[in-house]
């Protein structure tokens, strides 16, 4: 059966939960995933770390990250660059781990055009106040910022049908085991498993009277 790790995008509306579901994924299946860790451009949160959950960087040296090609993508998210390191994410694949990248809609497109083969999952909360309730809960940004990314959900719940999955973040115990079962159901996919497929069909015509 299929033992290659799957590239997973895992985007959102920003206080959709998914920092913490990811947490909890990560926490409870060390060893089945690897979350990359992005650059980017944006001033730290509190209780954030360099390296843990952002690599933060300059503009200037985001952009030399760019022109060297150390990014399998980026974009530009509310006045702020947001990158994938390419390092990373290839090491993970070829060690058999299932790679999350946890990024916004461009970014997950621009992904899948180039990585056909990678699964697409939006987290979205129970209803739209729900998501303010977060932001506002979350106590990180302005309300000012907290405005802008309510706007920018409006947009980014356009895109929600180019996804393969929708992740409903209502009690986060159940939401987790639901994306790690999605995620098993993925590797069984019979395009997933050529060679399974062609293996047991040479078996079975030598098993053949
Ligand atoms: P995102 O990474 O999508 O921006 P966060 O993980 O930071 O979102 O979550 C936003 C806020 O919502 C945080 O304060 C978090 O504790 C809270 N939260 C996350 N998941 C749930 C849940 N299932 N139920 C209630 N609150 C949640
Ligand atoms: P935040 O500032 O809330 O941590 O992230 C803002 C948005 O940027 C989120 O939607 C997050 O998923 C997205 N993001 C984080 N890292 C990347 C990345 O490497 N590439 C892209 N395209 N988006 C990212």
């Amino acid at each position: 059966m299929d033992e290659k790790g799957i590239l997973i995008v895992v985007s959102g509306f920003s206080g959709s939960g998914k920092g913490t579901l990811m947490k909890e994924l990560l926490a409870r299946y060390p060893d089945t995933y690897a979350l990359s860790v992005s650059a980017t451009t944006r001033a730290p949160r509190e209780g954030e770390a360099d390296g843990r959950e952002y690599f933060f960087v300059s503009k200037d040296e985001f952009e030399k990250m760019i022109a060297k090609g150390e990014l399998i993508e980026y974009a530009r998210y509310v006045e702020n660059y947001y990158g994938t390191p390419r390092d990373y994410v290839e090491k993970q694949l070829e060690k058999g781990r299932d790679v999350i990248l946890e990024i916004e809609i461009q970014g997950a497109l621009s992904i899948k055009k180039m990585f056909p083969d990678t699964l697409l999952l939006f987290v979205t909360p129970p209803c739209a106040e729900e998501l303010r309730n977060r932001l506002v809960g979350r106590g990180t940004e302005t309300m000012d910022v907290i405005q802008s990314r309510m706007d920018r959900a409006c947009e980014e719940a356009e895109g929600m049908e180019d996804y393969d999955y929708l992740i409903v973040n209502d009690s986060l115990n159940r939401c987790v085991e639901e994306m790690h079962a999605i995620i098993r159901g993925e590797h069984r996919k019979s395009s997933r498993n050529r060679e399974f497929i062609q293996k047991i069909k040479q078996d079975l015509e030598r098993l053949k009277h």
